[in-house]
């Protein structure tokens, strides 16, 4: 072990906490840290969620989108059913933290907060079962697989995540990296945009690379189209609206000298009007299914819908606001930017209103600054004190 790794493991011993259930938390977090899994493969992570939702006296099912867990806790009283979501999914990332509860597992790491989310809410769900005979209504734990752009929330709402009891209103929380420990931020309306995919082809005719005349170079027609989708943004859409089109793959050929037959385009379209997102998808297949034509070729275009634009309804956002105050004090309740990065929870909330917050995890100190995905993405686990702490402030 180098002297950087010790110091940071002092600094990132289990803080002394007051409340007994806090050490538990960190050491439940760590523990899930040390095993990622990625989406659809949270056999262990699902495993251990169950088996605490039984022991704490919840009804408990199991198998829902395959990994996921919903668990049912019905307080003494009467009042409303308000659904908690974590999602419990890794990333195919390969960590290069030293401590000891790194990941176990080559090439997986959870470098997005899942494993804080997943140790907060079955906290909660603890903190909660403790108070059910003064608990008023129920609440409905959603423990989710595949959060990470393979629709986990979707397939539960399809097995029946929002029947049965259906839900008032829902919640979730994520750690946040650029957002200082000790802060949380929410913020009515949209949170998280939408986020949709194209691919495109363009069929062209291959060739020489010395004889062009010959061919129709689908290179240079696909480097065109890349150009003019940029205008979709600056030219057909409200400056003061958000919107981004990005190209992040272009493929064609196979050697310097050879014209190929076709090339490949595929991107990534974000916004949150529906309109907005309605003429992003318009302009793009314009684009490519008639510039080509101009040239002699002919342009595919297949466009998929992604996530929904997460927006928190404003009504219950403004009572969450005000239970976050409680617990961490209204000048540590902050109003958040909204990303252009998308969230599943969107399609709960399309469906439930409710509100989606950050917990901030950033501190310079530990060396806790690095974003989301990255291999040393870490946050300061006081985070996880406070989220659960919000978490049952809101609930109440
Ligand atoms: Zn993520
Ligand atoms: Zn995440």
């Amino acid at each position: 072990m180098c002297a950087d790794t010790a110091t940071l493991k002092e600094k990132f011993a289990a803080p002394s906490l007051d409340l007994p259930w806090e050490t538990d938390i960190v050491a439940l977090r760590r523990d899930f840290h040390a095993h990622p899994e990625l989406g659809y493969e949270e056999v262990r992570t699902s495993g251990i969620v169950a088996e605490r939702l039984r022991a704490l006296g919840l009804e408990v099912r199991e198998g829902v989108a395959e990994t996921g867990v919903i668990g049912l806790l019905q307080g003494a009283l009467p009042g409303p059913c308000v659904l908690v979501r974590a999602d419990m999914d890794a990333l195919p990332v390969e960590e290069k933290n030293e401590w000891e509860w790194r990941s176990g597992t080559q090439g997986k790491m959870h470098a997005c907060g899942h494993d804080a989310h997943t140790a907060t809410a079955l906290t909660v769900a603890r903190l909660l079962a403790e108070q059910k005979d003064t608990l008023a209504g129920s609440v409905k734990f959603m423990f989710q697989p595949a959060e990470e752009g393979l629709g986990g929330a979707g397939r539960m709402i399809e097995e029946g995540l929002l029947e049965d009891p259906r839900p008032d209103y829902a919640l979730a929380l994520h750690v946040w990296s650029d957002l200082e420990a000790g802060k949380i931020a929410t913020k009515p309306g949209p949170a998280m945009a939408c986020a949709d995919r194209f691919e495109a082809r363009i069929i062209g005719k291959g060739g020489h690379g010395a004889i062009p005349q010959q061919t129709i170079d689908p290179v240079v027609i696909a480097s065109q189209v890349v150009l003019a989708l940029q205008t979709t943004v600056s030219r057909n859409i409200d400056p003061l609206q958000p919107a981004v089109v990005t190209v992040g793959k272009v493929w064609a050929g196979s050697t310097f000298n050879v014209i190929p037959n076709e090339a490949v385009i595929e991107g990534t379209v974000r916004s949150f009007d529906p309109t907005v997102r309605a003429t992003l998808e318009r302009r793009c297949r314009e684009i490519i299914e008639e510039l080509p034509k101009v040239f002699g070729a002919r342009g595919e275009f297949d466009y998929e819908w992604g996530y929904p634009a997460t927006i928190n309804d404003a009504r219950v956002t403004e009572i969450v606001q005000r239970a976050l105050q409680s617990v961490v004090g209204a000048e540590n309740v902050v109003e958040f930017q909204p990303t252009m990065g998308a969230e599943d929870m969107s399609l709960v909330l399309e469906k439930i209103p409710g509100c989606y917050f950050f917990v901030g995890g950033r501190n310079e100190a530990i060396d806790a600054v690095y974003p989301h995905h990255h291999e040393k993405f870490n946050i300061d686990e006081r985070a996880l004190e406070i989220g659960a702490r919000a978490m049952v402030a809101a609930l109440k």
